[in-house]
C-alpha cells in the first residue's frame, strides 16, 4: 500500500501555556513556529468552544459550567442531597460518583462535574454544557464546529474521545494511522493541567510532564511519517497556568453582609472570579461596595467584557463579574475547598494566561487568539480539498 499523501495533525494540550513551554525543550528541532497564542477569558469551558467554532464566548454562548436559571435547572433532586452529612459529600471521590450519577440521570453528554457546588443552591443553577461540544449540535448558540466543516468537505478525520484516558487517546490515533485513511486528526491531550494545578508551573513534575509529551509525540510523528508523505502538525493549548500567590475568601466577605442567597442575590464562585445576579437594589449596592473593598481583584466593566468577547446577552453568565488578580485563588469556592498551587482563568492578557502554538510549519499569518485556531484548521482543510471552480 503506498503512503498517503497528506495529514493535517492538530494536537491540543490543555494548559500548555507559553510561559510553561517557552524555555523547556519541546519538539524544538522540528518546530519552525513556537510562539505565544492569545487566550479567551474563562476556563476550558469557554476556550475550547472558541477553538472548535472560531467564535467568541458571547457568540457561542459557552463560558462557565453554571449560571443562575432556576426555571431550567435540571437539578431539583439535588436540594434533598443537602441533608447528607458534610463528612460524606465533601469527599472528592463521593462527589465524583454523584456527578456521574446526576449527569447520567439528566442525560448530560457534555463534561459534567458538580465540583464543590453546594447542593442546597444547585437547583437555582443551570448547567451550560449539557451536550458534547465535540459533536455536531453540541454548541449552545447552534454554531457549527470544525468537524462539521470536515464532514461537509468529505475529509476523513480522527477526533479523540475525551472520555478515554490520555494514553488511550494517543493509541487510538496511532491505531488509525497505518490504515492511511484519515487526512485530518485532532488529538486531545492535557494531563499536564492537573500536574500544574497540583505542583505549579515550576519544578521537576512539570519538566518531566513536558518531556514526556515531547518523547511520546515524537513516537506518534514517526508513525505518521511511515504512513504519510507530508505532515503539517500544530501543537497548541487553550490557556496557560498561573502560580498561586494568595487565597481570597470572598464567600465569607459576601456572606457577612447578611443577604439571603437565592432571595436577595445569587452567585457562582468560580476559582478566579465571582459572578452575581441581584434581586433587589439593596443587595446590588452593598455587594458591589463589599467587592470594592477587596483590594486583590476588580469588577469588570462592560468595555472590558466586550473586549474579552464576553458581553453576553441577557446577562447569561451574570450581571456583575468580579475577577481576582493573577495568582489570587478564590478559595474556598464552588469549584473546590482547598487551595491549589496553580490556576487559570485570570486576566487573559496576563503573560501566564497565554496559550502556545508549536508547529513544523512556518506561518505567514499566525493566529493571534484562540478563535483563530479555527481558521487555521479550516485553511488546512481547504488545502486538502482545494475549491474547484
Ligand atoms: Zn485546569
Amino acid at each position: 500500500m503506498p503512503k498517503k499523501d497528506k495529514l493535517a495533525l492538530y494536537i491540543f494540550i490543555d494548559a500548555l501555556g507559553w510561559e510553561v513551554i517557552k524555555e523547556r525543550p519541546f519538539l524544538n528541532d522540528l518546530a519552525r513556529t513556537k510562539e505565544p497564542l492569545g487566550t479567551i477569558f474563562g476556563y476550558s469551558s469557554s476556550c475550547d468552544p472558541s477553538i472548535l467554532t472560531g467564535k467568541l464566548p458571547q457568540e457561542h454562548e459557552h463560558f462557565s459550567f453554571f449560571r443562575y436559571n432556576p426555571k431550567d435547572s435540571p437539578f431539583a433532586i439535588c436540594k434533598w442531597l443537602d441533608f447528607l452529612p458534610k463528612s460524606l459529600t465533601r469527599r472528592g471521590r463521593v462527589r465524583q460518583l454523584m456527578s456521574r450519577f446526576i449527569g447520567k440521570f439528566y442525560g448530560i453528554t457534555g463534561y459534567f462535574q458538580i465540583y464543590n457546588m453546594p447542593f442546597k443552591h444547585l437547583s437555582l443553577f443551570d448547567h451550560t454544557e449539557k451536550r458534547d461540544i465535540y459533536k455536531p449540535g453540541g454548541i449552545n448558540s447552534g454554531a457549527s464546529i470544525i468537524f462539521e466543516y470536515l464532514e461537509a468537505r468529505g475529509i476523513p478525520f480522527h477526533a479523540s474521545n475525551w472520555r478515554l484516558p490520555e494514553i488511550q487517546r494517543i493509541e487510538a490515533l496511532e491505531a488509525d494511522l497505518p490504515k492511511r485513511e484519515i487526512e485530518f486528526a485532532y488529538l486531545f491531550l492535557g494531563d499536564i493541567d492537573a500536574v500544574m494545578h497540583e505542583h505549579g508551573t515550576q519544578g521537576p513534575e512539570v519538566d518531566s510532564s513536558v518531556s514526556w509529551y515531547d518523547k511520546r509525540l515524537r513516537q506518534t510523528l514517526d508513525l505518521v511519517n511511515q504512513n504519510y508523505d507530508d505532515v503539517e502538525f500544530y501543537v497548541f493549548s487553550d490557556h496557560g497556568m498561573t502560580n498561586t500567590i494568595d487565597n481570597c475568601d470572598l464567600i465569607s466577605r459576601i456572606n457577612a453582609l447578611g443577604f439571603t442567597f437565592g432571595k436577595d442575590y445569587a452567585a457562582v464562585y468560580d476559582s478566579t472570579m465571582a459572578r452575581f445576579w441581584f434581586f433587589n437594589e439593596n443587595a446590588r449596592k452593598s455587594i458591589a461596595e463589599a467587592l470594592g473593598e477587596e483590594p486583590r481583584g476588580k469588577i469588570l466593566d462592560q468595555a472590558t467584557l466586550a473586549d474579552y468577547g464576553c458581553d453576553f446577552k441577557d446577562d447569561l453568565y451574570g450581571e456583575l463579574f468580579f475577577l481576582l488578580d493573577p495568582g489570587v485563588l478564590l478559595c474556598p469556592s464552588f469549584m473546590g475547598e482547598t487551595t491549589l498551587k496553580g490556576m487559570h482563568g485570570f486576566d487573559p492578557y496576563d503573560k501566564d494566561s497565554l496559550a502556545s502554538l508549536t508547529s513544523n510549519q512556518k506561518l505567514a499569518d499566525p493566529p493571534k487568539r484562540l478563535e483563530e485556531m479555527y481558521d487555521l484548521m479550516k485553511a488546512s482543510a481547504d488545502r486538502l480539498r482545494p475549491e474547484t471552480s
